[in-house]
């Protein structure tokens, strides 16, 4: 089995308070894993901790061959969408690795987006602007430009919420199909049933690691129980760590840099 990423004794914090605390493991190359916990258990930071959008305090991430090309779908709240593009457009940027921002565009790369529209069910609104879809048909779109960006690695943050059960289902068939081309799927999701059903690895986070391995022996009862007391356990303004106090830096969090909560 090769690995994709590497986590090893990876330690986030924001204002001195770990969001992740000593979290090791690895996501095997072609697996589809759910990262699932309570809420603020650090699992949009670990997302952004592999797409080095945080920086790390102690520990590392390692990214192995298996994950040169990384496709990142953060959460809704975090897309601001009132930017005048046509849809065609939005998905046409998930050429911006391979082409550069400024390159035109052949006339192979729009067939080849027109056909990703089409897969993600919206035929006919290549001149659509963005601003004017759904929340569900909007994150067809960005299906969509994941489609087009051929990712060895891909990674969602909340792909389901706030999002119809139709779509939800046609996405959901999607990720089986990355799955099925031994692409590597990491997705934040909340829907114990659906990760049980769709979801053969999960990681369940409370800032530290509870369990990570086959879903069904993760998910039991028990875990999920020490998984919300841990969460309720957390003290805010408790002291650091031994460990993490020696040498704490405030991480950048490119994402939250102009938004509110931006570390200072
Ligand atoms: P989850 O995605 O599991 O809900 P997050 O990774 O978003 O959790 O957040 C983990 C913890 O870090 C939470 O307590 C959250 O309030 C805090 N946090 C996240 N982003 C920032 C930020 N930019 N500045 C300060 N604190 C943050
Ligand atoms: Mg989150």
């Amino acid at each position: 089995m090769s690995v994709a990423i590497s986590l090893e004794n990876l330690t986030v914090t924001y204002r001195r308070h770990p969001a992740l605390h000593h979290v090791s493991g690895h996501f095997a190359q072609g697996s589809l894993t759910a990262i699932v916990g309570p809420n603020g258990a650090g699992k949009s930071t670990l997302l952004k901790s592999i797409m080095g959008l945080v920086r790390c305090n102690s520990g590392r991430v390692v990214k192995h061959a298996a994950a040169s090309r990384i496709a990142y779908l953060p959460q809704q709240a975090e897309i601001d969408r009132s930017f005048p593009i046509s849809v065609l457009d939005c998905v046409l940027l998930g050429y911006w690795s391979k082409a550069g921002l400024f390159r035109r565009m052949s006339r192979d790369m729009v067939r080849r987006a027109e056909d990703a529209l089409a897969a993600v069910g919206l035929d006919g609104f290549a001149q659509r602007s963005i601003a004017s879809l759904s929340v569900g048909q909007f994150q067809r779109v960005l299906f969509a430009r994941i489609l087009l960006q051929d990712a060895e690695l891909i990674l969602l943050d909340e792909p389901f919420s706030a999002i119809d059960t139709k779509t939800t289902n046609d996405l959901l068939h999607i990720i089986k199909s990355w799955h099925a081309e031994q692409r590597t799927v990491i997705a934040v999701l909340h829907d114990y049933d659906q990760v049980r059903r769709a979801f053969p690895q999960s990681l369940l986070l409370a800032r530290n690691v509870v369990a990570w391995g086959e879903t069904e022996a993760v998910l039991c009862h028990e875990n999920l129980h020490r998984a919300r007391s841990m969460a309720e356990a957390v003290d805010e303004h408790a002291p650091l760590c031994a460990v993490d106090a020696a040498d704490v830096v405030d991480v950048v969090d490119v994402a939250h840099a102009h938004g509110e909560g931006a570390p200072r």
